[in-house]
């Protein structure tokens, strides 16, 4: 069978450059496809703060924070409160992640020319007991240039690869469909759209211009998360948090649209633990959005006050950076789906 490249990557988000540009060092052909235009490449992560999990680094010496594999995985394993049979793979992933945070992955993106703040912050605290919820010690690290310079590295090493002449970029290619031969999904199809000279973020337009069709022995889905669009995350919302709030502001930009999800699905993808969501509740209308009904988050100051809609405090732990899915749980059962911050 003639293929296009051995590896297609849906997707190039942090995820998708990074596994683009290890499989270029892997001396594979990689054609690289989204949806976006070029200006977006990065997705997310050139807008988020880089915060990345690091466990018993030496920024935490520094400071005499005493960290360990051991206590890591505690941590990991009582914030995700992993009961059911389809979270043995995830388990995998929280002790093969850890092992990497503890191990490789400072050196590995040293290397590649990341620094990082030498003060870490204590992100997603819990607050409860050992075994519960939360870093039990700080281990936010943050990134030098924050989001985009975590993505710059990748982009680097992509960008050479297609000097190489094993990468092929395709923006503005939307994937509508995988199909399989001989049991392994190797064909992806879609539709070019029109291009697009918005800004980097901005919604565009979705006016079709023509398809693709395109094989590879190997197809990875980078394709990022659903919290662009609300109508998938309360249809998914978990059932122990009640109603969704009637209203909510987006943290992502329009392009992370959960559709990639449902083709994947109907192409034999196996989806598991889709009520699993993480939502921020201290978060705001961006006074000068950048996509529609933009949301930003406070970052937890050290003297906060937090009350519900009623002017009554938060209940401990329930304080800013402490247990954001706790705090959703408590201010949905007040009856209002705002709180004073
Ligand atoms: C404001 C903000 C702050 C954050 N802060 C942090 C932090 O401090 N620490 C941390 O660890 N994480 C943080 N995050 C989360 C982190 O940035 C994301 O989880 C991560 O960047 C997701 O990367 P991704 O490549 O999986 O997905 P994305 O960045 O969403 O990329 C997916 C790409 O796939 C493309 N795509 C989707 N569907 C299709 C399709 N059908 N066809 C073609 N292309 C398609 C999209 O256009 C997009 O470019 C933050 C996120 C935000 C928004």
């Amino acid at each position: 069978m003639a293929y296009d490249a051995d590896v297609i990557v849906i997707g190039a988000g942090l995820a998708g450059l990074a596994a683009t540009a290890e499989l270029v060092d892997a001396g594979r052909t990689v054609i690289l496809l989204d949806q976006e235009p070029e200006q977006s490449i990065g997705g997310q992560a050139h807008w988020s703060f880089g915060g990345l999990f690091f466990v018993d680094s030496p920024e935490q010496r520094r400071l005499r924070i005493k960290d360990s594999h051991a206590l890591a995985l505690q941590d990991w394993l009582g914030t995700a409160a992993f009961d059911r049979p389809e979270d043995h793979w995830p388990r995998q992933w929280a002790e093969a992640y850890v092992d990497f945070a503890a191990g490789e992955k400072r050196s590995w993106l040293h290397r590649q020319g990341v620094r990082f703040f030498p003060v870490v912050g204590w992100a997603e605290r819990g607050g409860y007991d050992a075994n519960g919820h939360g870093n039990s010690v700080p281990r936010f690290h943050i990134t030098w240039g924050t989001g985009p310079g975590l993505v710059a590295p990748f982009e680097r090493r992509v960008r050479a690869g297609v000097a190489r002449g094993l990468v092929q970029l395709r923006f503005r290619h939307r994937v509508t469909g995988l199909a399989r031969s001989a049991g392994s999904v190797d064909t992806v199809t879609g539709e070019v759209l029109e291009p697009s000279g918005i800004e980097r973020g901005q919604a565009s337009s979705r006016t079709v211009t023509g398809a693709f069709e395109l094989k590879a022995q190997a197809v990875i889905v980078t394709s990022g998360g659903i919290g662009g669009d609300h109508d998938l995350v309360r249809a998914n919302w978990p059932e122990r948090l009640g109603t969704p709030p009637e209203r909510m502001v987006s943290g992502v930009p329009a392009h992370v649209d959960g559709r990639m999800l449902g083709i994947a699905e109907d192409a034999g993808a196996h989806l598991i633990n889709r009520d699993r969501m993480w939502h921020y509740t201290e978060g705001i209308q961006n006074w000068n959005p950048i996509w529609a009904n933009h949301g930003i988050r406070i970052l937890p100051g050290p003297s906060s006050l937090w009350l519900d809609a009623r002017g009554n405090r938060l209940p401990v732990p329930l304080f800013p950076g402490f247990d954001t899915l706790g705090t959703l749980e408590h201010i949905m059962s007040t009856g209002y789906d705002y709180t004073w911050f």
